[in-house]
């Protein structure tokens, strides 16, 4: 397989879709529009405003982790899955979708337990798995 180029990514503050060289993925490229970041490893936060055209207009891999504040193993996971956006930055997009602020989206993705973690691409989604996941086990899944 080749490697484009550029990539689209799409930000998650203010919804321009930027183009960046494939070479500068991994070197905190900003927002042509905004100027905040846009692979800073660090999961962004999806929300029913952002999510089609993030998803949607990032040409990686986007690992949507579903979850709420009450959820125990949400929360324990939490801190792989922050790891886990370190690790790939650059190469895959980790988001997180609140479900308690977004049932809709929730709703959308028949989701029935958190976490789950359902990973995307090109706006569709290729897997998921539900439960709380090690990181090893989020890298993979993610890239
Ligand atoms: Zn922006």
């Amino acid at each position: 397989m080749t490697t484009p180029e550029s990539r689209h990514i799409a930000c998650a503050h203010c919804g321009a879709t930027n183009r960046v060289p494939s070479a500068r993925l991994q070197d905190d490229p900003t927002c042509g529009r905004c100027g905040r970041a846009l692979l800073d490893g660090h999961p962004v936060e999806l929300t029913d405003a952002n999510f089609d055209t993030v998803v949607g207009k990032t040409d990686l891999p986007v690992l949507v982790d579903f979850w709420a504040p009450w959820c125990g193993p949400c929360r324990m996971m939490a801190p792989a899955f922050e790891q886990a956006a370190g690790q790939l930055k650059g190469r895959a997009l980790l988001a997180k979708v609140n479900s308690d602020d977004h049932p809709q989206l929730s709703a959308r993705f028949g989701i029935r337990s958190i976490p789950t973690l359902v990973r995307l691409e090109g706006g569709q989604e290729v897997s998921r798995r539900s439960g709380a996941l090690p990181g090893g086990q989020i890298v993979a899944m993610a890239s």
